[in-house]
């Protein structure tokens, strides 16, 4: 699943054939996303042009002359720039045509990718407007997680997957977070210490900007805007490496349930 890395991947790489284009048209091919793209959406778009990309959690921003379009890649969806008059395959459920010649060209399998658009203010609708602090914002920081973990029982890593905390940290990267920051994914996040709740905010910033730079994760069923894989994967120290040796200190890598998802840890560096 796309993950917070690999939109802000993808933001970058669409970002530069985008920016400054005019839309020609938008040519939807099955409106039938998670939620059904109004028939209207066209032509308000057509015209328009595209002023600059943005991100919010795992939404990709398209700001035009008079509103946004607002872009999640669901479970399986990708974006590719391609020229306009590349045939289509299965599951290419819209084209934005650009005045370049280009086209944004959306393919999702599985469909639960969206595509709103909205004259307001982006971060006043409906879906993003209750969000929480982005991770790689200054909001996030020691203080607001040192607030937000005091009255919590619940496992540390399950918190940190709960987007009402912090929105786009998925299963990889908490399990990556919490190796570097050396705590224990089950800990209940109010037993936190203040250094430990330092270590994290940090850690967490790191594996997603380490991700960012190398271009996302998640290699299985994620292409990169243009077309190249994610490599972050290669540099995974738990996630998905049950019984291997830590890289750390040889201990081999756990494995438990937490929440129906998998977390991996090393019993000798996470406490
Ligand atoms: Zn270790």
């Amino acid at each position: 699943m796309p993950e917070l890395p690999e939109v802000e991947t993808t933001r970058r790489g669409v970002d530069p054939h985008v920016v400054g284009r005019r839309i020609v048209s938008l040519a939807m091919h099955e409106p039938r996303l998670r939620w059904r793209v109004p028939d209207s959406l066209p032509g308000e778009v057509a015209g328009q042009r595209v002023r600059k990309t943005g991100r919010r959690a795992k939404y990709l921003l398209l700001e035009l002359d008079s509103g946004t379009l607002l872009l999640h890649l669901g479970m399986s969806g990708s974006l590719r720039v391609l020229p306009a008059d590349t045939p289509r395959v299965t599951h290419d459920h819209f084209d934005l045509l650009l005045d370049s010649g280009l086209t944004l060209r959306f393919n999702d399998p599985r469909r639960f990718g969206s595509l709103h658009y909205t004259t307001g203010s982006p971060n006043e609708h409906p879906l993003l407007a209750r969000l929480a602090p982005e991770p790689l914002d200054d909001a996030f920081d020691t203080d607001y997680l040192w607030r937000s973990t005091r009255m919590r029982r619940v496992a540390i890593k399950q918190l940190l997957m709960n987007s009402t905390l912090v929105v786009g940290v998925g299963n990889i990267y908490a399990s990556e977070a919490l190796f570097r920051a050396r705590i224990r994914p089950t800990r209940p996040a109010r037993s936190l210490k203040r250094t430990e709740v330092a270590k994290l905010a940090r850690a967490v910033r790191t594996v997603l900007n380490m991700a960012i730079r190398v271009g996302g994760t998640t290699l299985r069923d994620y292409v990169g805007a243009d077309g190249n894989p994610g490599y972050f994967r290669q540099k995974l120290y738990v996630y998905e490496r049950v019984k291997k040796p830590c890289r750390v200190c040889k201990t081999p890598i756990k494995q438990l349930t937490q929440g129906q998802r998998s977390t991996y840890y090393c019993p000798t560096c996470q406490k």
